[in-house]
């Protein structure tokens, strides 16, 4: 891993160059008191000092909404894949985002390789930012409040007067090398980064009271516990806490036609496994029709499941899915009572 090192305002010039030459560059914007990411017309639309955005940058890599296909019915019929995969550079991405997107790697990537999400995860230059935590995030209780060296392009950290560069990747280095003016780091610049890192961790405040690899163990032991039902009567189905997640990947494929009945476009939609019809299967049957049994799935995803086999929380702990729930149910509260209801039966 190579630090480079730049003055502040050599990074906003960075930026403005990136935005005047490449195809197209997102990041964080402030709008209507929050932020989200957005296309940036100039390097002023950039707002590097957020805590969070409303949706995670999977947006860009899994469309809420995308056309597969299109089709002409006939004698034969005619199909013809749609794949849009611009390039794009994503500039001020969270480690815990940077995480989220591991995690939609692997989904769309390990058994079934997902074309559209390839081409555009190809497509797409990742540059992240540090950040300081507000009281929702628990990053450090899953091991995703650093930045890992190979999730990134380029990755920046304000460390005062300067910025440190992490640069992961060749196509990062030849984008620094063709677009920034930097110098190398020096042993203050390291302790600054050293120091800036320790500031964030003493700011998380909220974490899971448990070692983040017993949580499947934890769950296997806790699937029958009464906090099921109270999540369930509080939990109002709405779908918030899936669609805001960086790790949520559940999606619905369906068939629009057009009105002359012979052409149309096969759409897919991301779905969320809180909403009640989600497990609605053929004929009828709902095999989660309970709210207590979608919410404990929802968990059982993030904690259970997945990181049985890749041995990684699925959840990053952006603390989004806390911050959108209108029943207040999050997953710093709801581990730490079934830890604490473990630990009762066990005494
Ligand atoms: S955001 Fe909260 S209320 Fe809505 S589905 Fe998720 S847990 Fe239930
Ligand atoms: S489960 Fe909640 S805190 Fe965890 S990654 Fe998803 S939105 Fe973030």
């Amino acid at each position: 891993m190579t630090l480079r090192v730049m003055e502040k305002g050599d990074l906003a010039s960075f930026v403005e160059r990136l935005i005047a030459s490449e195809p197209g560059a997102v990041g964080p914007v402030r709008k209507d008191g929050k932020h989200v990411f957005a296309r940036l017309a100039s390097v002023e639309d950039l707002d590097l000092a957020y805590t969070t955005t409303l949706l995670p940058p999977k947006k860009y890599l899994f469309p809420p909404q995308e056309t597969l296909l299109r089709f002409r019915l006939g004698a034969p019929p005619v199909v013809e894949p749609v794949l849009e995969a611009p390039p794009l550079v994503v500039i001020g991405v969270h480690p815990c985002d940077l995480r989220g997107i591991w995690a939609t790697d692997r989904a769309f990537g390990d058994d079934h390789v997902d074309t559209n999400y390839r081409a555009r995860r190809e497509a797409i230059t990742l540059i992240g930012a540090d950040c300081l935590p507000d009281e929702h995030c628990f990053c450090t209780s899953v091991g995703s409040h650093l930045p890992e060296p190979a999730s990134f392009d380029l990755f920046v950290t304000d460390i005062g007067d300067a910025v440190t560069v992490e640069i992961g990747s060749e196509r990062g280095r030849a984008l620094l090398e063709r677009y920034a003016r930097s110098r190398e780091a020096t042993a203050a610049d390291l302790a600054g980064l050293q120091k800036r890192r320790h500031a964030k961790e003493a700011a998380v405040k909220a974490r899971l009271n448990v070692d983040v690899q017993m949580l499947p163990l934890l769950l296997e032991s806790v699937s029958t516990s009464p906090l099921w039902e109270q999540l369930g009567a509080k939990c109002l189905s709405c779908g918030n806490c899936n669609l805001v997640c960086p790790t949520c990947y559940c999606f619905d494929v369906g068939d629009l036609m057009q009105l002359n009945l012979e052409e149309g476009e096969r759409i897919r939609r991301w779905d969320g496994c809180t909403l009640v019809d989600f497990a609605t299967v053929a004929g009828g049957h709902n095999f989660r029709r309970e709210a207590k049994s979608r919410v404990r799935h929802r968990y059982y995803r993030k904690f259970q499941y997945l990181m049985t086999r890749y041995g990684r929380s699925f959840c990053t702990g952006c603390g989004r899915c806390s911050r959108s729930c209108l029943a207040h149910i999050n997953p710093p509260e709801t581990i730490n009572a079934l830890l604490a209801e473990a630990e009762r039966e066990e005494a």
